[in-house]
């Protein structure tokens, strides 16, 4: 593993959301059959353990029913990995991911 890229920890609670509904839903449906995604990403995120990494890194995969490939996260095991899409992967970014499909998914 090589570095990670530091994002300062910001609490969630504390800012005001940056990130709009739809912004978060978008960034959800890269997280399946990323493939292609994480090959033009140069870091990624993990919106489960919030783990931001190079994307690299990912060396496991799932394959889906279409033939697609899926990342899965080193750290937690979980399909949420998110590429960077030609921006920073943020911390925030992440937290704000969890937030949202924890209160959705309940
Ligand atoms: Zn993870």
């Amino acid at each position: 593993m090589d570095t990670f890229i530091v994002d300062p920890i910001y609490h969630i609670d504390m800012v005001k959301k940056l990130y709009t509904n739809s912004e978060l839903i978008r960034a959800q449906r890269s997280s399946i059959n990323n493939r292609d995604h994480l090959m033009r990403s140069v870091s990624c995120g993990c919106y489960s353990c919030e783990t931001i990494m190079l994307a690299n890194s990912i060396t496991d995969w799932k394959l889906e029913d279409d033939g697609g490939m899926t990342a899965i996260c080193p750290f937690c095991g979980r399909e949420t990995i998110i590429g960077d899409s030609g921006m920073p992967m943020k911390k925030i970014f992440l937290q704000e991911m969890k937030k949202f499909w924890t209160e959705y998914c309940k």
